[in-house]
């Protein structure tokens, strides 16, 4: 493209709130095949609630959400921050934590009030040889339903299960079409359970479905699908989706996210708007063929 096409597009861009850093980035976004969608965030507001509180027989749900909020005080993570939350609103008091630790796409661990207590996916506990018994099923049937379940125990024995639901932005589904529409592969990227993530790409309309990948494999995953032969755009807005971003051949930062996400971004979309992935592509589509 001619200096002054790349000015024009980049300057039309940036009156929608699409800011295209480099000519290189309007020029690539142009021979895009596969679009890669993180899930929380991206394709869904990334505002999770709290829907269910499950617990085992003897305990009480408010005792579960109390020590589930003083076990994910510290995190930062919007399902942390959701359980938090919940218990505030319930007028529920944490109790002293201490030695807290976070496991990347698992949980969190710290000792609350005297007793070993860690919170995170299914996974997490099984793995630290937790026996969940009918909560299994009981996760299951939540993540059907396109809620994130999350275990809790303690001193190694299981207390109970809290589900989240977060919600599709409202006009993820309609972008999601487009972009199918525009001849493009779609595809989503989380690290919540393979269930719940079957179940938002339904109600997305997205059918491929990556699941349980933990931030640090998101990048993985973008390169396999380029060796796989296509040229790979991604989305996400969050500090784990940094690496997957400058891997990508376009990195697009969405929702002014996190400062790490829009720096690893070739392109920074302003608004929350999933609609403006397809406005980007378009754009550098029209840019690259007025100059042809
Ligand atoms: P993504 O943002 O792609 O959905 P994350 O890697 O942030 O994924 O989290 C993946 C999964 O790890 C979550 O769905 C949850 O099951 C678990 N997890 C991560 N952090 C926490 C936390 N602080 N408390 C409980 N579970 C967590
Ligand atoms: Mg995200």
């Amino acid at each position: 493209a001619t200096p002054t096409a790349i000015m024009v597009g980049t300057g039309r861009g940036a009156a929608n709130g699409i800011l295209v850093k480099s000519a290189e980035a309007l020029q690539t976004a142009h021979d895009v095949t596969t679009v890669v969608l993180d899930k929380t965030g991206t394709i869904t507001k990334g505002e999770p609630r709290v829907t269910d509180v499950a617990c085992v027989a003897g305990q009480d749900a408010d005792g579960l959400l109390r020590l589930a909020a003083s076990l994910e005080l510290p995190s930062e993570h919007p399902l942390a921050r959701a359980i938090v939350a919940e218990a505030r609103r319930r007028g529920l008091e944490t109790l002293p934590a201490e030695g807290f630790a976070q496991v990347a796409g698992r949980g969190v661990r710290a000792r609350v009030d005297g007793r070993d207590c860690l919170g995170g996916n299914p996974t997490m506990l099984r793995e630290a040889g937790v026996v969940l018994g009918e909560a299994q099923t009981l996760a299951d049937t939540l993540a059907q339903d396109g809620k994130t379940p999350l275990c809790f125990a303690a001193d190694g024995r299981l207390v109970g299960l809290i589900a989240l639901a977060d919600t599709l932005k409202p006009t993820s589904r309609a972008a999601i079409a487009r972009l199918k529409a525009m001849g493009l592969d779609v595809v989503m990227l989380t690290g919540d359970n393979e269930r719940t993530a079957r179940a938002i790409g339904r109600q997305a309309g997205v059918d491929r479905v990556v699941a349980g990948v933990l931030p640090q494999d998101k990048e993985h995953e973008v390169r396999r699908l380029q060796e796989a032969g296509g040229t790979v755009a991604m989305v996400g807005d969050g500090v784990n989706d940094a690496p997957a971003l400058v891997r990508a051949d376009v990195g697009l930062a969405i929702g002014a996210g996190t400062d790490v996400a829009m720096e690893s971004a070739d392109i920074v979309l302003m608004r929350s708007d999933l609609g403006d992935v397809p406005a980007a592509i378009d754009l550098s589509r029209a840019t690259i063929c007025n100059i042809k």
